[in-house]
């Protein structure tokens, strides 16, 4: 049967379980007043209606309650991030004492660092990968600066083979083989923003243990998105943000997971705030530091409830769905229909970096148009993204050369999907 009809698309909606989630949020329009067809999911996720709610009802509480807001009502804020642990865990595969929501994605990986970054004798290596995320890659340059390390010896970088896009797995295994006994940490992605890889997390971590590595992940493209076992999987700590799949708005409060074997570990070197301190002497404001033996020790601050609000809101959307194995059920299809619409109507025109394996994608493919094709049109694959923008096609473009196109479960349909590729089939010619 043919694919490739507006008609066979609307008869999976009518199939998707989850299709009555996109009511949930709020889609942008085009000029026309259409909706638009968006996929920069993974680069910020769609208003859930509730996250609005719950704002407001925070702003009312505040107006009329004043100072007795962190104690009174439903949602009081003193304890307000507590009410988004068990989903956090639930998102990561985690217990509920080793996850917190506490400041932003790139702050708590250096909090995370000032504790699993500890250089010592010829242990002092730090290995990302050659295409880590900047902000990723800032940070990691900057706590070897902190500990006076030199950055080209102590900086080791995977990086895919010659000609290809994808990271080798055996290559990484090699490093570690190989230079393991100087490596004080690893820090990967579980889902590379560029090209949409899922690492092998467990595998990795694994290998990195047995050199006497600490392994940490940047989740900011995987948590929504793929099913994570963190706490199964001995993975040391991770940090993700809320606002790419977890649709909490534009720089929301992060997430974080530190093991329950650290976190119990109150004499873990850290920076202390008094958010961190025991929740029972808190108050007794006597400057004697004790940390929580949670993940919670490593909070800094009284947390903006504001945004945890927005998360609150996100979070009742995800669990209405089914959680995050639902999604994933759902995504592995979406994502497999447009995999099967690229090749069927765009074949030799375009190519997708991504793998096309299920467990080595998430929802996003990486396209790129094939560069013969673009000097035959006389344009480059920036006027390509530019053109089906014109059409209400909302993706994302990332130098040198990749269209990232994310059908997210909770908002996106099949329709989304063949309109997508229709119009993007029109600005090839
Ligand atoms: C989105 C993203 C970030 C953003 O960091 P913020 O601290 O939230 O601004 C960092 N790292 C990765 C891998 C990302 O995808």
């Amino acid at each position: 049967m043919n694919k490739y009809s507006l008609t066979y698309a609307q008869q999976l909606d009518s199939q998707d379980p989850l299709a009555e989630m996109r009511q949930q949020f709020s889609i942008p329009k085009q000029d026309n007043g259409d909706e638009e067809y968006y996929f920069t999911g993974n680069s910020l996720g769609l208003q859930p209606k509730l996250a609005r709610e719950y704002v407001i009802e925070f702003l009312d509480a505040w107006q009329a309650r004043g100072v007795k807001g962190h104690f009174e009502g439903d949602y009081p804020w003193m304890p307000y991030h507590e009410f988004l642990t068990e989903q956090a865990a639930q998102l990561v595969g985690a217990q509920n004492n080793e996850v917190v929501m506490m400041n932003s994605l790139t702050a708590n990986l250096h909090f995370m660092m000032v504790s699993f970054y500890q250089p010592q004798g010829k242990r002092t290596k730090i290995l990302i990968e050659d295409h880590a995320f900047p902000s990723d890659h800032y940070a990691v340059a900057s706590q070897l600066k902190h500990h006076h390390q030199n950055l080209d010896e102590n900086m080791l970088l995977w990086q895919p083979r010659q000609g290809e896009e994808l990271l080798n797995h055996d290559d990484l295994y090699k490093i570690i083989a190989e230079q393991g006994d100087e490596i004080a940490l690893i820090l990967l992605p579980s889902v590379q923003y560029y090209t949409g890889q899922v690492l092998d997390m467990k595998t990795i971590t694994e290998k990195a243990h047995a050199k006497g590595i600490k392994i940490g992940f940047d989740l900011a493209h995987a948590v929504g998105n793929i099913e994570l076992s963190l706490h199964d999987w001995q993975v040391d700590f991770a940090c993700w943000c809320s606002y790419k799949y977890l649709n909490a708005g534009a720089g929301s409060v992060a997430g974080c997971f530190v093991h329950q074997q650290h976190a119990q570990n109150t004499e873990l070197n850290r920076f202390a705030g008094w958010w961190g301190h025991d929740k029972a002497t808190r108050f007794k404001m006597d400057n004697n530091f004790k940390a929580m033996p949670t993940a919670e020790g490593w909070q800094l601050s009284n947390p903006p409830v504001l945004s945890l609000a927005a998360i609150r809101g996100s979070f009742d959307v995800i669990k209405m769905a089914g959680g995050i194995k639902a999604l994933r059920q759902k995504s592995l299809k979406l994502t497999q229909y447009l995999l099967d619409l690229l090749n069927q109507e765009l074949n030799g025109k375009i190519t997708v970096i991504t793998p096309t394996a299920e467990h080595q994608r998430g929802c996003q493919l990486s396209l790129m148009i094939n560069k013969q094709l673009i000097g035959e049109l006389g344009i480059d694959g920036k006027t390509v993204f530019n053109r089906i923008e014109a059409k209400g096609v909302t993706t994302d473009w990332r130098e040198p050369n990749v269209i990232r196109v994310a059908p997210v479960p909770l908002y996106n349909s099949y329709a989304d999907i063949y309109h997508f590729v229709r119009i993007l089939k029109e600005c090839l010619v």
